[in-house]
């Protein structure tokens, strides 16, 4: 059995069945901002590993971090014990925040679970009974339970579990695009804070960018207002910046369109140039002292992989790198790229919208059962990207080279052209 065969019959893939469902492809290795598959075809990544390798593969400094910190520990328990390295990083964090205490574990999700676990510590420190959580419509902040719990209720992840998730309240979503001032939705966040705000904990949004709920950009005036009435209700703000942070949407994190600060945030993928799973949660000097000054006193998580050293040395180095490097004029390069682009795809008749920020591009189609055939035609044409739904979208390195983004882009088109030929031909 070569290995391909072994992963076919036993290994699951992320949102498939067993045997995969969809076209699974053998890499080989990385390298900058290609993907080698085992037959040698060498193919530009547009998504960067699910937003996380923003410098791209095998980066010398990245890797350097991470053979550095092997001999030196490659793990040690945190219960009781600390070392050097994640105490750099919660410093660099709350450097680039403004926030104060940092919970290092090991993805996303988890990362949101704990976020939510702290807000309703806060809220009980409080001597309030606050079980409640208010997220936006197309939210998604995870696959565990608790973060799928604040997803969208309309996505599917909901129906399948039933009453088995605990039930929050939504309210709509921003208007999509920064033209629209959100007035419609923010007049429906102030009457539901205004109904439900004794027992709401937390307000929990993905800032500027809904990403997989619909990669839906929005005008950061929506996030002031949230900011000024969760502030007024005493509800905490949970910024999850998983997606959007580290310079994803040209500035280091999304909250900074709106100039505001959270009381909590959640940051993961690109936290490590997406060298190794690990994800934080960053809270105020006001809920981390809030809590640990109650009778409930500590904050009860503790992932056997919290602050994994090598993790945590990569993504000093990554951060050193956005530090050192000029990544902001990278991503407005990117940004003026995909805007130039994407313009040749308004006119398709399969397309309903294009809309982009900093490293990120969107196709939206009228229609959702083309993913897999334009995905097939972007791999066929050297450019891996990954199509949800009516989406095709990519997300870059920042490092990409100007050839390879307008290839990502001018592949992605031409793919949407070869459906439409064909359904001209029927
Ligand atoms: N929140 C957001 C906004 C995300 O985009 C993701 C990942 N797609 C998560 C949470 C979950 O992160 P992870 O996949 O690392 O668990």
């Amino acid at each position: 059995m070569n290995w391909l065969d072994i992963d076919k019959a036993h290994v699951w893939h992320p949102y498939n069945a067993l045997p995969s469902k969809t076209k699974i492809l053998p890499v080989k290795s990385t390298n900058k901002t290609s993907i080698f598959l085992e037959d040698g075809k060498e193919l530009i990544d547009g998504m960067s590993s699910w937003w996380s390798a923003i410098h791209g593969y095998n980066h010398p400094k990245l890797n350097e971090a991470l053979k550095k910190q092997v001999d030196i520990m490659p793990h040690i328990m945190f219960g009781g014990l600390a070392h050097e390295q994640s105490s750099i990083l919660s410093k660099k964090l709350i450097d680039l925040t403004g926030l104060n205490s940092v919970f290092l574990c090991d993805s996303g999700s988890v990362s949101v679970e704990v976020a939510l676990k702290t807000a309703i510590l806060y809220q009980k420190a409080k001597g309030l009974k606050k079980y409640k959580f208010l997220a936006l419509e197309n939210a998604y902040h995870g696959d565990t339970l608790g973060a799928m719990s604040v997803c969208d209720p309309n996505n599917s992840m909901h129906s399948i579990y039933g009453t088995y998730l605990s039930e929050h309240i939504f309210t709509k979503a921003p208007e999509l695009g920064f033209q629209s001032d959100c007035s419609d939705s923010i007049i429906e966040l102030e009457k539901i804070l205004k109904k439900h705000n004794e027992e709401i904990a937390a307000f929990i949004l993905e800032p500027i960018v809904q990403g997989a709920g619909g990669m839906r950009i929005y005008n950061p005036n929506y996030l002031k207002k949230a900011r000024e009435l969760c502030s007024k209700y005493d509800i905490l703000l949970i910024a999850d910046e998983i997606a959007t942070g580290f310079g994803h949407t040209g500035r280091m994190f999304a909250c900074e369109w709106a100039e505001i600060k959270p009381d909590i945030m959640t940051v993961g993928k690109g936290l490590t140039g997406g060298y190794m799973t690990m994800a934080a949660m960053i809270t105020s000097k006001n809920v981390s002292d809030l809590i640990s000054n109650s009778d409930i006193g500590v904050l009860m998580h503790g992932p056997t992989f919290m602050a994994n050293p090598l993790a945590c040395s990569v993504a000093n180095a990554s951060i050193d790198l956005l530090r050192d490097t000029s990544w902001q004029e990278n991503v407005k390069n990117i940004e003026t790229i995909f805007t130039q682009e994407l313009e040749f795809a308004k006119e398709l008749n399969l397309v309903k919208s294009v809309r982009n920020i900093g490293a990120i591009g969107v196709i939206e189609l009228k229609d959702d059962c083309y993913a897999q055939e334009i995905q097939d035609y972007c791999v066929k044409n050297a450019v891996w990207i990954r199509p949800f739904g009516k989406l095709i979208y990519s997300i870059v390195a920042y490092t990409i080279k100007e050839e390879d983004l307008r290839k990502i882009v001018k592949t992605m088109i031409d793919a949407i052209k070869s459906i439409k030929i064909e359904n001209e031909k029927k």
